[in-house]
């Protein structure tokens, strides 16, 4: 008896080695493979995606990019290839990466080309902007819808206006694929317009000229919530704007951006109408859009009594993600059936987090209404909106780090979007 149980217990330790020398070996079956690889032009990440054997970027290259660096490249282990960080590859040609695994001499190929974008600009690319009924519509008459970012307040000293330059908008169009800007010129406030318009206009003049330069379209906007109490200066300012600017297709006039509890037919329309005929004296057909009452939230009070004075006229509508929900998107939606075109000048997802199952909502309901948005705002004050982190540089080039976590959603939104 006892001699029998000693044999058991052997046999079942024998047994026991076998199966972990099993375990063993399955974890460690080589495998040869390509893990991950990304690209890089000029300082901007291009990551691809890898299914079966085919590596393809998520996003095209720059217009007119003949080659582009391997910035990264993770293989399994034992596992080396024919390219390595550093090397350049040629766009538009397949390439072939051989793999080869150094434990069981397999070799596996994978094969990637390269794509760059086919035209030079989204401005090149779409045109003027006009509104076809209830739709914004490129060159073509085909809808459009563009997303982008909004500058904050540029008044002095106000801490937002440090990003009012241009290699902040050439970064913006190239990394981000911002499609459009926002010059938000602060008006009646310390530090506005009211009270040193020589540096308020000089900055929104870098913002316009650098969104000319890059082909990004480019919104001047009258960034004050009392605006009918300024309408000889906003005159005075469009003036300026649309002669300098008109003859641009990248150019859009904001002429309020949100106003308070008033009176739609009575105050806001004639502001509007008066501004309007001042810019249409000297620009005939850029698009002017046209803040609603209660922060740009009453588009049904604007879609009941549209402006019928002037052409290319759309109106804003501003949603704030912790405030604003599916009641704000019925209403919009109505007014769209009503036939007015709107434009989210400004929206501002929940902050602090990637994840925001309100800003997908939203960007679902754009997506479906082909309509354009500008997310708040390109500054690096501790606030949930804020895209940059405190002290990010003030000539982009932003690594991850100088990104907030509001700033990587709004990235992700203008990097897929593009039409
Ligand atoms: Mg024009």
């Amino acid at each position: 008896m006892k001699f029998n149980f000693f044999i058991l217990v052997l046999l079942l330790c024998v047994l026991l080695d076998a199966c972990k020398s099993d375990d063993k070996e399955s974890t460690t079956t080589p495998v040869t493979e390509l893990m991950s690889l990304d690209m890089e032009v000029g300082g901007s990440i291009f990551n691809t995606e890898i299914s079966g054997t085919t590596a393809e970027l998520k996003r095209d290259l720059p217009y007119n990019t003949t080659t582009a660096k391997v910035k990264a490249i993770q293989l399994s282990d034992n596992t080396t290839a024919n390219i390595k960080a550093g090397d350049m590859l040629n766009v538009g040609e397949p390439i072939s990466i051989v793999l080869t695994n150094s434990k069981t001499n397999e070799e596996k190929n994978y094969s990637i080309t390269l794509t760059a974008r086919n035209y030079a600009s989204i401005v090149e690319k779409h045109g003027l902007l006009k509104t076809d009924g209830n739709q914004i519509v490129n060159k073509d008459g085909d809808p459009v819808s563009l997303a982008g970012n909004s500058f904050f307040w540029s008044n002095n000293s106000w801490g937002g206006e440090k990003y009012y330059t241009a290699p902040v908008v050439s970064w913006l169009a190239f990394d981000w694929e911002t499609t459009i800007v926002r010059a938000a010129m602060g008006v009646d406030e310390s530090g506005g317009y009211l009270s040193d318009k020589e540096a308020n206009i000089n900055r929104v003049k870098t913002i316009v000229d650098a969104a000319i330069d890059q082909g990004v379209y480019v919104i001047i906007d009258w960034h004050s919530h009392h605006a009918e109490d300024y309408e000889d200066d906003a005159i005075d300012f469009f003036k300026q704007m649309a002669t300098l600017y008109g003859e641009y297709d990248n150019v859009i006039y904001e002429i309020y951006n949100e106003p308070l509890n008033i009176s739609w037919s009575d105050k806001l329309k004639p502001y509007a109408e008066n501004v309007i005929a001042a810019i249409r004296d000297i620009d005939a057909d850029n698009m002017i859009v046209v803040g609603t009452p209660e922060w740009s939230q009453r588009v049904d009070l604007a879609a009941a009594d549209p402006i019928t004075s002037s052409t290319n006229i759309a109106y804003t509508l501003h949603f704030y993600t912790v405030n604003h929900k599916q009641w704000l998107r019925d209403r919009a939606t109505a007014a769209l059936s009503s036939g007015i075109a709107l434009f989210i000048t400004e929206w501002g997802s929940i902050g602090y987090t990637q994840v925001d199952p309100e800003t997908n909502l939203w960007m679902d309901w754009c997506r479906t209404n082909k309509i354009s948005h500008c997310n708040w705002s390109v500054n690096d004050k501790v606030e949930e909106w804020s895209i940059l982190s405190q002290g990010a540089n003030t000539a982009g080039n932003w690594t991850d780090g100088e990104i907030t976590q509001a700033g990587q959603l709004s990235r992700n939104i203008t990097r897929s979007w593009q039409e």
